[in-house]
């Protein structure tokens, strides 16, 4: 199947931003990420299970009238840091994002372990999340080394 039969299959947006090569079944959990699920009241679009020539299936995500910032993208990276992002302009394509995991993730997420120096307010420290492993993902808090739990991570957000 075709590249461009998969992106028919959601309707063409004006104005936003696309989210491609999503792991197959992880779009809510990307949606969650973002806080696109309920608090916004922008047209949200999501394909699941579409073939994809990579990786067997993929999902995708069509967000209308909003430019996603680097800091979702960093957000965007511990659950699908293979997803290829476009900015959408007037119907084209305006802007290809890149998705950087690089070694760790600065001020995304809190550490999940509560004695943790940076859960102390008296230490404000930056929260760095090293990166451990890719696939799957595994992050370590820099501070305590304790690993962190990707499903936690999400209600850790900054
Ligand atoms: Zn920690």
């Amino acid at each position: 199947m075709s590249q461009e039969h998969n992106m028919r299959r959601v309707t063409a947006i004006r104005n936003g931003t696309v989210i491609d090569h999503i792991p197959a079944g992880q779009a809510m959990r990307v949606l969650e990420m973002l806080g696109l699920q309920s608090s916004t009241t922008v047209p949200v679009s999501m394909v699941m299970n579409v073939p994809s020539k990579k990786k067997g299936t993929k999902d995708i995500i069509k967000v209308e009238d909003r430019e996603l910032t680097q800091n979702e993208l960093n957000r965007l990276a511990l659950v699908a840091p293979e997803a290829h992002v476009a900015i959408i302009r007037a119907y084209s394509v305006a802007q290809k994002l890149t998705i950087d995991l690089g070694e760790e993730v600065k001020n995304v997420v809190r550490c999940t372990f509560s004695n943790c120096i940076t859960a102390n307010p008296r230490e404000p420290l930056p929260h760095r999340l090293k990166i451990y492993k890719t696939d799957p993902l595994q992050l370590r808090c820099h501070y305590c080394g304790r690993p962190q739990d990707l499903v936690d991570v999400i209600h850790n957000l900054l």
